[in-house]
């Protein structure tokens, strides 16, 4: 059995393995056991991590732009190996997985250009003779904190940018995902990243997660997750005075417009909605329709859904893995009721299923009958879980999907230009989608929310720059 240790100062430890990680899909499959770890690592990967920053934020671009793409190049050749680990350890099926693995390979590859196109800029001083640079440096050690839905891709595209503009990191991963930590970090060891600079600390978010966003030797805390723990982080980061960046849950809307192509409006709700278990942040679970096409849309739906596959990760008919774990299965079960007792019409699934191997699994959950206040549709459920409300039109849809305190991705499915555009202008999300479903992105771009999804600068793409790097203004008298 696989034993994950901290990877700290460039070596590997930790004695106390007692954290077990449980294949979703089949529970007698234990792939190993973590350290938990206390206060003492987190103070032992910080101080590291402080010990490595002047060496390594000085360091030339060129040297870390090779490692990145070094690292970017061993993940996309080991995609299917790592993607079968991780298809183990979260439940994702392997396709899905291996192109989660595929994104984080992809990031560090992108991430080693970036490490060479560091922006500045020169201008005349309004006082004669003088110049004004201003030039980007490195923030400090970064304090990352990660959840399990995407235990590769999500470490990935925090901490490439992280290093390709010269920061050092700790990372707290999420305790469901120790196995993908380990191979990132032994990836990034093996691709000559020097010790210190990259360090890891598995155990509990209450305990390392907790001692790390206080330790006094972090300069920025970028952390994914649920929206209480974001909201506790931004009030410590602020007392601290410490940059943050938040990434946390969504209420995403699909809006389908009696134009839609009801074939792309099926597919978009089918993937967004119920795809990796419904398990992203951007899924979309108000699926809002315009009442002209709706009954054809829920029949369309439900036909589909029924047709779906639950089952193994491994399985190479599965089109839905189960879900993370007893504490999310029993949870999204308990949505299903709520639902119900809120008058919601359940129209398909919802159900815990038995598969055979001993795993997490539900039946994909289709309400219909359900209006904006009912808590299936204000409250994030991180299941495959989807409720439908009807709309009379535009103006309604749209209201509709901004009713709700998050604001990460929607989509609309239409062949108007002109509601697509309007749309597109009106939606209080970070990311909308037209004609396609609200998860699934890019890795060159932005990513991101609004309102209570997200606080502080974007991930990922060139506009990581903002979080990653200080602005500093060079006033120059030769
Ligand atoms: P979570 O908030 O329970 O845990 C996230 C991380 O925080 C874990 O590593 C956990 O150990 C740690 N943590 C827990 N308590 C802590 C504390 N007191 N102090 C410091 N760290 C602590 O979230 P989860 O269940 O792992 O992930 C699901 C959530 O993540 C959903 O809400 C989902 O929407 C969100 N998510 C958001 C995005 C995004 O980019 N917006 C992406 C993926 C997931």
């Amino acid at each position: 059995m696989e034993i994950y240790k901290n990877f700290i100062n460039g070596k590997w430890g930790g004695t106390d393995a007692s954290m077990r990680n449980i294949n979703p899909s089949d529970t007698n499959d234990v792939l190993g056991l973590a350290v938990v770890s206390d206060a003492a690592q987190i103070d032992a990967a910080v101080n590291a991590a402080r010990e490595a920053f002047t060496t390594w934020s000085t360091s030339p671009v060129q040297l870390r732009s090779r490692i990145l793409d070094i690292t970017g190049n061993e993940i996309l050749a080991r995609r299917e190996e790592l993607g079968q680990l991780l298809a183990r350890e979260e439940g994702k099926t392997v396709r899905e997985a291996i192109g989660e693995v595929t994104r984080a390979g992809e990031i560090f590859k992108f991430m080693a250009g970036e490490a060479l196109r560091i922006p500045g800029e020169v201008l005349d001083s309004t006082r004669l003779g003088m110049t004004v640079e201003i030039t980007r440096e490195a923030v400090g050690v970064i304090g990352m904190i990660t959840p399990w839905n995407f235990p590769l891709a999500i470490p990935a595209w925090k901490t490439a940018p992280a290093l390709a503009f010269g920061n050092c990191v700790v990372l707290k991963p999420a305790e469901l995902v120790p196995a993908s930590a380990v191979a990132l970090a032994d990836i990034l060891h093996r691709a000559g990243l020097p010790d210190g600079v990259f360090n890891l600390v598995l155990g509990k978010g209450s305990i390392v997660g907790q001692a790390l966003i206080e330790h006094p030797g972090i300069d920025a805390i970028s952390f994914t997750g649920s929206q209480g723990v974001g909201h506790n982080i931004a009030r410590i980061a602020a007392e601290r005075m410490i940059r943050c960046q938040l990434e946390m849950g969504g209420k995403n809307p699909l809006v389908v417009l009696d134009d839609a192509d009801i074939d792309i409006a099926v597919e978009c709700a089918l993937d967004g909605s119920f795809y990796a278990t419904g398990q992203r942040c951007t899924a979309s679970s108000r699926l809002i329709v315009g009442a002209a096409i709706h009954d054809q849309f829920v029949e369309r739906l439900t036909g589909r859904l029924k047709a779906l596959k639950v089952g193994h990760a491994f399985a190479a008919d599965t089109n839905i893995g189960p879900v993370v774990d007893a504490r999310q299965l029993e949870s999204n079960l308990n949505y299903v009721n709520i639902g119900r007792e809120q008058g919601a019409e359940l129209v398909y699934g919802g159900e815990h299923l038995d598969c055979p191997t001993p795993g997490f699994y539900m039946s994909p959950g289709l309400f219909i009958a359900t209006d904006n206040t009912m808590r299936i549709n204000q409250e994030e459920v991180f299941g495959p879980v989807a409720s439908v409300m009807k709309a009379t039109d535009f103006d309604e849809a749209l209201a509709l999907a901004n009713a709700t305190r998050f604001g990460l991705s929607s989509g609309i499915v239409t062949r108007s230009l002109k509601y697509a555009s309007a749309f597109k202008r009106y939606s209080q999300a970070g990311m909308v989608m037209v004609n396609a479903p609200t998860a699934g992105v890019d890795p060159h771009v932005p990513f991101g929310g609004r309102k209570a999804s997200s606080y502080g600068p974007r991930e990922q793409g060139r506009y990581a720059l903002e979080f990653y790097t200080s602005v500093k203004t060079s006033y120059i008298q030769p």
